[in-house]
């Protein structure tokens, strides 16, 4: 494989730093673009620009000079941030102006490919009603009914995307993220995802104690170490399939449990307690029969190894946090 000049919008994010550390282990060069340097790690960028992509100019000069475009950047969240109702407005807003800009600005500079991250958040809310039989099969996704606007955006994105292929010949190729987790990525302060959420609350719980955990705790996730989300996103983009593509785990687990698994990770039996709290819809998982049959891989690693690695990372930083 040739090396390639890329650019990762949305570097300073989880999963743009690892993909970075990828990318740069591959021998590619790699510019890093966020409105923040990463919180947790020095990025491994080869160059590392600090903009704001909701404007045209700083899009223009992200992809200045690159042969291919990461476009991880979002106004993002987990159910605490996106499922309130409060940054509506702001995650349409902002995450389809970086949409855009970016885009038509790597088409104008003759990027060769680009790389969308949409996510399950797309799927209609019908589908995901049973907890133990949701269906996110890629073409249930029409008639479009997400359940949240970063939903709908997302899904507006992918049109986006699929029409700059059409029209304008750039080669797209979008993934619908489903749950990603793993170290270094943001676990308090509101905009955590359950996996961090949970990890820091068994932390941080006293031996025991309880934790919290939103609704009645049977809605049903699946949850993909992001690693192996790396591995999907690289294997797609060598690929000659555009998607939209799930990567995602299928091994579908309750709230519940994953709260005890992370409780036995880290041998520290405590008790549940459940809150009202912005739940999502009932049940989701990846149907990851597309994937297979399109790239021959399919997600395999076993929740719990990614788990115990990120409870470790997550146990650290309530520590140093207590420490300060
Ligand atoms: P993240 O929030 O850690 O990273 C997103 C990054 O985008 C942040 O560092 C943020 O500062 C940056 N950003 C936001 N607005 C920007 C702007 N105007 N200009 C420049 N940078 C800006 O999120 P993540 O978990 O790493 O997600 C990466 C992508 O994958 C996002 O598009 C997200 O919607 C998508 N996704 C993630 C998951 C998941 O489980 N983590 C699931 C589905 C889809």
């Amino acid at each position: 494989m040739s090396q390639r000049r890329v650019v990762v919008t949305g570097a300073g994010g989880f999963i743009g730093g690892h993909l970075v550390r990828r990318l740069k282990a591959e021998g590619h060069w790699v510019r890093g673009v966020d409105l923040k340097p990463h919180e947790f790690a020095q990025s491994a960028a080869d160059e590392f620009l600090i903009a704001d992509l909701r404007d045209r100019r700083a899009a223009e000069a992200a992809v200045a000079g690159m042969d291919d475009v990461y476009q991880l950047a979002a106004d993002m969240g987990g159910a605490g941030y996106l499922f309130t109702g409060e940054n509506d407005a702001a995650v349409m807003h902002n995450s389809a102006a970086i949409n855009l800009h970016v885009l038509d600005a790597g088409r104008l500079a003759g990027v060769t490919r680009v790389f969308y991250s949409s996510s399950a958040c797309v799927y209609p809310e019908r589908n995901q009603q049973d907890a133990q039989h949701p269906n996110c099969a890629e073409d249930s996704v029409y008639p479009a009914a997400p359940d949240s606007e970063y939903g709908w955006e997302k899904l507006f994105s992918e049109r986006l995307y699929l029409t700059y292929m059409r029209n304008y010949g750039v080669e797209v190729r979008i993934a619908r993220f489903h749950n990603i987790f793993g170290p270094e990525g943001t676990w308090t302060g509101g905009r955590e995802k359950a996996p961090a959420a949970i990890c820091r609350k068994v932390a941080e719980a006293p031996e025991g104690g309880a934790i919290e955990v939103w609704g009645d705790g049977e809605q049903t996730r699946s949850f993909l170490y992001v690693d192996e989300c790396i591995e999907g996103v690289r294997r797609l983009m060598e690929s000659d399939f555009a998607g939209p593509v799930n990567i995602g785990s299928d091994d579908m687990i309750s709230l519940n449990d994953l709260a005890r698994l992370v409780m036995d990770i880290a041998h520290k039996p405590l008790s549940l307690t459940h809150t009202a709290g912005p739940l999502g819809v009932r049940g989701r998982t990846s149907d990851n029969r597309l994937i297979e049959a399109r790239l021959g891989w399919r997600p395999s690693q076993p929740l719990r190894a990614g788990l115990a690695r990120t409870y470790a990372w997550i146990a650290d930083q309530v520590a140093r946090q207590s420490e300060r």
